[in-house]
């Protein structure tokens, strides 16, 4: 029998040894167990290869990085700005990481293929016949090699040449552009590697640009059903990076949320790198690829991750994945809750580019889609939403309705028949400047949220900078993007218990209380991340 003043010891013992054991587990070893819920992958980019893939030494080190970053699926590029990797050098490192247990897939970027486009980026000129021709070969090159090859964002085309302009005729660019894409597509691409290996799956991985994707060409629907699978662009970077900057994290939940939904079970992951960011803002696109329920994060790219602020950035990363696992277990398989946010594929932006990023910001959970539907309990329109001939018709269904909605200002100019004085409409002043959003005042802003989120129940009293996520029936998510802490509330209409389940970066707290109905949440810390499941 053991004495009552020594279980004690003994319990402690166990925790000690339990606790020893969760951290024994190397991101490799947890890495593997997760990857059917997430799957981490990186990209060696063509040159990468060339300069650490050409030895064994490099092929050791980066066999190595990837283990203990939780890696376990290797892109290895082919080509890349005019340079192809031989391929005795592709096939060594392809079969090198596959002993070790990693699955391997193909790439290429279709820069410097031919002709170059007048626009930027040393993309193609894709009315050019012999560019389309090079292409096909640098396809049929890699599947000769890859059972999966991933295209990388410069699938597009901004040429305004003699011969292009001859092409188009009287069309638009987006709409002579789209058409040539999608025959490039299908002529030059999918066909000639069906043809080199049956087996070979193709995937797009679309920018992050999505405001402008028909004006170069990315047509979301079409290519979406041609290709085997799709990629989401989520590299949102430092907002404040003088080079790379401009872009808000939201931007990165939006848009893999919704290619997500035009993708549906083609929707492979996000796709985000470590330039002009800081530790801060890389994990952060982390955390809004995994809560937008990408079933994959691709850290891009090996070389990049190697120099500057990339062994930081990987360093802050390797200590969230742990939490990344929880987050992707939060979110997967729960429909998402919130204020319809459509952007029809194709449409203008007119000048209100990117609002949803913007309004996202504001602390008003957005559910991105593609099409409009009028059963939503809440929506947010902008001017896409122009590119629904319906519209009127089916704004007016939902204020008869008594639906709160928000409707930009250029929206509520371009609609001549619209009761601007209905009660349940809100007009958002975006002042053709999206960016100026991030100006509110909690003071302005909590009406405006109050009012969106009443159909489900909740109140949600924040600053600027403050996004919320209403994940399934039970789960919530709030992120400080601030660079102070922020104390929140939220009200509920139904009593609730609610209990914190993850906070990101693990090391931080937030203390949850309640207070005359109100969840509080005090001192947020800058830049973290807290799920809580009510
Ligand atoms: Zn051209």
């Amino acid at each position: 029998m053991i004495k009552p003043g020594r279980m004690k010891y003994i319990v402690a013992g166990l925790v000690l040894l339990m606790a020893l054991k969760c951290q024994s587990q190397s991101l490799w070893e947890m890495a593997n167990e997760k990857r059917e819920l997430l799957r981490i992958s990186t990209l060696l980019t063509a040159q990468n290869v060339r300069d650490y893939l050409s030895k064994e030494k490099g092929i050791n080190e980066s066999i190595e990085w990837c283990k203990k970053t939780g890696v376990t699926h290797v892109f290895l590029e082919s080509f890349r700005g005019g340079y192809t990797v031989g391929r005795k050098t592709l096939g060594h490192a392809k079969s090198r990481f596959e002993k070790e247990g990693f699955e391997v897939s193909g790439c290429i970027t279709t820069t410097r293929v031919g002709k170059i486009s007048t626009g930027w980026g040393n993309v193609g000129c894709y009315t050019d016949r012999k560019t389309c021709e090079n292409l096909q070969k640098i396809f049929e090159y890699a599947a000769s090699i890859f059972d999966e090859i991933m295209i990388d964002d410069f699938l597009f085309t901004n040429c305004e040449c003699d011969e292009c302009q001859v092409g188009r005729g009287g069309k638009s660019w987006p709409d002579y552009r789209c058409p040539l894409m999608i025959k490039v597509s299908t002529e030059r691409i999918l066909k000639p590697v069906k043809a080199v290996n049956p087996a070979a799956k193709i995937i797009i991985k679309y920018p992050q640009w999505y405001d402008n994707f028909h004006n170069r060409g990315y047509e979301v629907l079409q290519q979406t059903a041609d290709y085997d699978k799709i990629w989401v662009g989520t590299e949102t970077r430092d907002y404040d990076d003088k080079r790379w900057g401009g872009k808000v994290q939201y931007e990165a939940y939006y848009i893999m949320r919704w290619l997500g939904g035009i993708g549906g079970l083609k929707t492979g992951g996000g796709w985000f790198d470590p330039l002009g960011t800081t530790e801060d803002t890389y994990v952060e696109q982390a955390r809004q690829t995994v809560l937008a329920d990408a079933k994959e994060m691709l850290l891009f790219c090996y070389g990049a991750l190697m120099r500057n602020t990339g062994p930081a950035n990987v360093r802050k990363l390797r200590a969230e994945i742990p939490g990344l696992f929880e987050l992707a277990g939060l979110v997967r398989n729960k429909p998402i809750k919130g204020i319809h946010a459509p952007k029809p594929p194709n449409s203008d932006a007119y000048d209100e580019q990117y609002v949803f990023d913007f309004v996202g910001m504001l602390g008003l959970p957005l559910v991105p889609v593609a099409e409009i539907s009028t059963d939503a309990e809440a929506a947010f329109f902008s001017v896409h939403a122009l590119k629904e001939p319906d519209l009127s018709s089916k704004l007016e269904k939902m204020l008869d309705a008594g639906k709160p909605l928000l409707i930009t200002d250029g929206l509520a100019e371009r609609l001549s028949n619209i009761n601007t004085d209905a009660e349940n409409l809100t007009v958002l002043k975006v002042n053709g400047n999206p960016r100026s959003l991030l100006k509110l005042s909690r003071r302005q802003l909590n009406p405006i949220r109050n009012r969106l989120l009443a159909p489900f129940g909740i109140r949600f009293d924040a600053p600027n900078k403050v996004a919320l996520y209403l994940i399934g029936e039970q789960c919530l998510v709030v992120e400080n993007f601030n660079d102070e802490p922020v104390d929140i509330s939220l009200e509920f209409s139904k009593p609730v218990k609610a209990r914190k389940t993850l906070v990101l970066p693990p090391e931080r707290d937030v203390e949850l209380s309640w207070s005359r109905g109100k969840l509080k949440f005090t001192k947020i810390t800058p830049r973290t991340l807290v799920a809580v499941e009510y």
